[in-house]
């Protein structure tokens, strides 16, 4: 049984009934709905249609809406591709964002541009594969020659150091992005070009004050948050290693440190982290991966993460269920490895929940010498399986809880298998417990299983009592 989870983004390949059927067919374990593309109607559709399918194929199924952030961009161009070629001139325009480019020029979605220019920083287009140096501003245009040419395609990712540190991190489409994912009340919101811990809190600040809210995950991405790094993980609810445009805002050769970096210190805190783009790319058009794509894999599942990122592959690919199949196998197989893994840091952290994480360590600890079946998790918030996740126990742990949110919650957390449990009130928690991990196949008669949970009646801590029961 693999641990470690995938996130796949859907699109127009794996958007309607029958694909996206397959797909979590596949092994999906969170849906990715990119809300820098398509409009808002068509994610709440989907968000509806996700729930739909997942209740029909009797699982949990986790959403999660990447919220577009501060991405500046360049407009249309004409024929949707241009050609830009060494040594020429090219000019970026704020003074319509709708104007058609060509060749020579074309507009961008960052109205102060002109303003923020210096003459002799560069430009990155094409999510970096054409720069450009700056010559001068004029008026609202920005005069640049190109350093490297290539394909300049419609709406591609811009990046301008020196302007981004004055750009407003919360824009109109994230608002818009937000509402509809409070509305469809989905599991995780994505937020992408986080600098700050204060970006994070400051979307916390939005959401709906009771009922279902989404966790928070930013996004690694640029080089401001990996200085602001351990801020940021103390302010989420998980983590994204963002390494698509990790790679453009700093050189590419500094991401596999990186990655190792941010994954340990999200590990520590005991955070779910993500490790997200082209890691099985060439499967967008191949129906088999490359060697380097199947090591990284690999390597990701090596280095601690909880979940696998497939953006274009299942968004527009060619071979999205083969993708799915494929990312499973080998992070399966890697998880045989018996690497060390390291403790969470949270125990020995002067924090309100160091009961809560030392009885979650003290259970894994049980767990482990007497070799139980499982380690079930009944737990009102999500919380109990999360902590017990993080010690990365060899057996299955169950979150079990009668709130299909809870669980939708738990899908991104590695190891824990969400199970749904009818909603009475009246039974006994450790009952329940038990007779959902039977169902699931999770313990049979004379199995010894470790059960973890928050008693009710005073009680020390949110998790605070394990009891090993034979079923
Ligand atoms: P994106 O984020 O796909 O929204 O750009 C992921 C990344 O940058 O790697
Ligand atoms: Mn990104």
């Amino acid at each position: 049984m693999r641990r470690t989870k995938i996130v796949a983004t859907i699109g127009p390949a794996t958007a309607t009934p029958s694909t996206l059927r397959r797909l979590l067919a596949a092994g999906v374990d969170v849906v990715r709905l990119n809300a820098a593309h398509s409009d808002m109607k068509t994610h709440s559709n989907n968000a509806r249609l996700v729930r739909e399918l997942a209740s029909e194929l009797g699982r949990s199924v986790g959403i999660l809406v990447d919220m577009p952030g501060p991405k500046i961009r360049t407009g249309l161009v004409e024929g949707d591709e241009v050609e830009l070629e060494n040594g020429q001139e090219f000019v970026l325009t704020t003074a319509s964002d709708d104007s058609i480019g060509n060749a020579r020029h074309v507009s961008t979605t960052l109205p102060d541009l002109a303003q923020w220019a210096c003459p002799g920083d560069e430009v990155y287009l094409a999510d970096g594969a054409i720069v450009l140096r700056i010559l001068e501003s004029v008026g609202r245009d920005v005069r640049t020659e190109v350093v490297r040419g290539g394909t300049l395609r419609s709406r591609k990712g811009m990046h301008l150091p020196r302007a981004e540190a004055h750009v407003e991190p919360f824009t109109t489409r994230d608002a818009l992005a937000l509402e509809m994912a409070i509305a469809a009340k989905v599991d995780f919101l994505g937020l992408s070009f986080v600098r700050r811990a204060e970006d994070v809190e400051r979307v916390r600040a939005m959401l709906p004050k009771r009922g279902m809210r989404p966790a928070l995950v930013p996004k690694i991405e640029t080089a401001a948050a990996v200085d602001n790094l351990a801020g940021i993980i103390e302010a989420a609810d998980a983590v994204m290693v963002a390494r698509g445009d990790l790679g453009i805002q700093m050189p590419a050769r500094r991401v596999p440190l990186l990655q190792k970096e941010i994954i340990r210190a999200c590990n520590m805190a005991g955070k779910p982290v993500i490790t997200a783009t082209q890691m099985l790319e060439s499967m967008t058009r191949s129906p088999l991966p490359t060697r380097a794509e199947v090591n990284d894999v690999a390597n990701a599942v090596l280095d601690g993460t909880d979940a696998l990122m497939l953006s274009e592959e299942t968004a527009v690919g060619q071979f999205p269920y083969e993708t799915v199949r494929m990312m499973g196998e080998v992070a399966e197989s890697a998880e045989d490895s018996p690497h060390e893994h390291l403790h969470p840091a949270a125990i020995s952290a002067a924090t309100a929940d160091r009961v809560a994480w030392a009885v979650a360590h003290a259970a894994v600890q049980a767990a482990e010498d007497l070799s139980v079946a499982a380690i079930l998790c009944p737990t009102r918030s999500g919380l109990t399986a999360h902590r017990v996740a993080a010690f990365r126990p060899r057996m299955p742990i169950a979150g079990i809880s009668t709130a299909p949110q809870v669980l939708g919650g738990l899908s991104l957390v590695w190891g824990v298998q969400p199970l749904l449990v009818p909603d009475n009130s009246d039974g006994d928690q450790l009952r329940l417990a038990i007779a959902a991990a039977r169902r699931a196949g999770l313990a049979r008669d004379g199995d010894l299983v470790a059960v973890v949970f928050g008693s009710t009646g005073p009680r020390a801590g949110s998790t605070d009592s394990v009891r090993i029961v034979r079923v």
